[in-house]
């Protein structure tokens, strides 16, 4: 069902106590009547402590990443049974630090996407064009490969499980933010590229996240676009003012 969706990514930002801190700021200054799904995405070793900290309240853990494999002698990595073991049961995959910094291709991905829905987990998939790609007109394209290529491959059924995040590569920690029309005329593309492989149904129903330098001055008009349904936020997600500005905008 199509939600309105605001996600924070820590990324490997916040310690255990000032992701307690960030917490209770966030949990005394969300109003109640917030109609935005909100989920926060701290560091895997801080994941269990938020989701103690979360258990009354209404905002949702999400996991950075998990591996494909259910278990197996991949020293550093995390499988989905032991996030899900620890109430963590949303990823956030496809990143696009992940694609660059950490090589995830979208076959990677597509697995990763795989053993998520398997554990019945909710995916948030990112994906988006380099600034090369828009400049030379590509973008669009890009999108579509990045989506046929990772996630076109499940079943009509597990569209429920997920969520998209457009996040132009050019717009992230960049301060850059693309506009609300580039963003509303790619969401319209997704949607449309969804419709034509699953249907109206799955197209209408799903959330479609933007995110690049999303921030609480330019938050209100890029969610006032009929297809931007929320944010995947980063730098603004790491202090509760900037955050819950974001969250009242939509
Ligand atoms: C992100 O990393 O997903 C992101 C959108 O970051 P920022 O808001 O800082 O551009």
């Amino acid at each position: 069902m199509r939600k309105k969706i605001v996600a924070g990514n820590w990324k490997m930002h916040k310690n255990a106590e000032q992701t307690e801190d960030l917490l209770n700021e966030l949990i005394a200054q969300i109003p109640t009547e917030t109609i935005a799904q909100v989920i926060v995405a701290p560091t895997f070793v801080n994941l269990a402590s938020a989701v103690d900290h979360l258990e009354f309240t209404a905002i949702i853990v999400a996991a950075q990443n998990v591996h494909q494999a259910e278990s197996g002698a991949f020293t550093g990595e995390i499988s989905a049974d032991m996030l899900t073991g620890i109430g963590v049961n949303t990823v956030i995959l496809g990143h696009s630090e992940r694609r660059a910094i950490f090589n995830e291709t979208d076959g990677l991905i597509a697995s990763k996407v795989n053993t998520a829905l398997k554990h019945d987990m909710t995916v948030i998939f990112c994906f988006g064009e380099e600034l090369k790609d828009r400049q030379s007109g590509n973008h669009f394209n890009i999108v579509e490969n990045q989506l046929k290529d990772g996630l076109f491959h499940i079943e009509n059924t597990a569209w429920e499980k997920v969520v998209l995040a457009y996040e132009p590569v050019w717009a992230i920690g960049t301060g850059e933010t693309a506009s609300p029309e580039q963003a509303q005329d790619m969401h319209e593309f997704i949607r449309e590229t969804v419709r034509k492989a699953f249907g109206s149904d799955i197209a209408e129903d799903v959330t479609i996240l933007y995110g690049g330098s999303v921030k609480p001055d330019n938050a209100k008009e890029i969610f006032s676009k009929p297809d931007v349904d929320g944010g995947l936020i980063g730098g603004a997600a790491l202090n509760a003012k900037d955050f819950v500005a974001i969250i009242t905008a939509i």
